[in-house]
């Protein structure tokens, strides 16, 4: 099928109480995975880039590996840009052929954040590409946030209405208290906050730094209105692990396609894993 925006599969899984994972690919091999694992489970799925990635092969290689998947594929897919703050880089995945697009302005003051991020949903909407946007802090876990300062960058209920009502973005992404990279503790998810923002905007909530959650946190965060989750950090993992784990146990075979192999197993296996997690083939069957 043709790529699609995030409208339709947002909309279904929020109905449905299950969501859909978003998973951070590097290359054509982490796609294929991804896009494999989807059509496994019968489960729509969001490619999604890191501006990095973007960067580094370039906006018309992605489109055409993710187009040339995707169109021979019977799941619903989107190709989604992951925290961009640059409006230029921006319209250029849009221009390429990208079908949503998030706006990460959070660092800035709340009135700008508001501001920027309305103005690329006034660029996207009239080409029918969906916007995510974000409020508050989601933290790196290395920023190492203690407990006590964790509360200052989660994203405050009153202002999330009136950032959703204004913005109107097509998925939301507030900070609850999740983190990115490997959490070193247990996370403090502020359920309250997802439940009360959720319950006031109306909007498909993404859960952002999904990597390290335990399956209860996953479950709850979705029952709330979790609609979208990213998972970045674990396909980093798999990508490497699969690779090396492969030549370690075959020292002496150069056998470039084999460690490939390897690695798209171990990576389709994580993402099936996690889509399971998440209830989207039963969403899938369910229509
Ligand atoms: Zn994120």
């Amino acid at each position: 099928m043709p790529l699609e925006n995030m409208t339709d599969m947002l909309a279904k899984a929020s109905a449905g109480k299950y969501a859909v994972g978003a998973f951070n690919i590097l290359d054509y091999n982490s796609t294929k995975a991804v896009v494999t694992a989807a059509e496994e489970t019968s489960s729509p799925i969001i490619i999604q880039t890191s501006t990095k990635t973007a960067i580094f092969w370039g906006t018309s290689a992605i489109i055409a590996w993710v187009r040339e998947l995707a169109e021979s594929s019977p799941v619903p897919i989107a190709l989604h840009l992951d925290h961009c703050k640059d409006l230029d880089l921006i319209r250029q995945c849009i221009e390429a052929g990208w079908t949503s697009v998030m706006i990460d302005a959070s660092a800035r003051p709340f009135e700008e954040n508001l501001a920027l991020s309305r103005q690329v949903v006034e660029m996207a909407r009239p080409r029918r590409i969906t916007v995510e946007a974000e409020l508050g802090a989601i933290v790196g876990v290395e920023d190492d946030i203690h407990v006590k300062e964790q509360d200052a960058h989660l994203a405050d209920p009153e202002q999330a209405a009136r950032f959703c009502s204004e913005v109107e973005p097509d998925c939301f992404a507030p900070a609850v208290g999740t983190a990115h990279g490997v959490y070193k503790g247990e996370p403090k998810i502020a359920y309250d906050r997802i439940d009360q923002i959720a319950a006031r905007t109306g909007v498909p909530l993404a859960l952002h730094g999904g990597t390290g959650l335990s399956d209860e946190v996953f479950k709850k965060c979705i029952s709330l209105g979790c609609a979208k989750v990213n998972i970045s950090t674990q396909l980093k993992y798999a990508f490497i692990d699969g690779f090396v784990a492969y030549h370690a146990r075959n020292n002496t075979e150069y056998d470039p396609l084999k460690v490939i192999g390897a690695q798209f197993e171990e990576l389709k296996r994580g993402i099936i894993e996690k889509i399971k997690l998440f209830g989207g083939c039963q969403g899938e069957q369910e229509g």
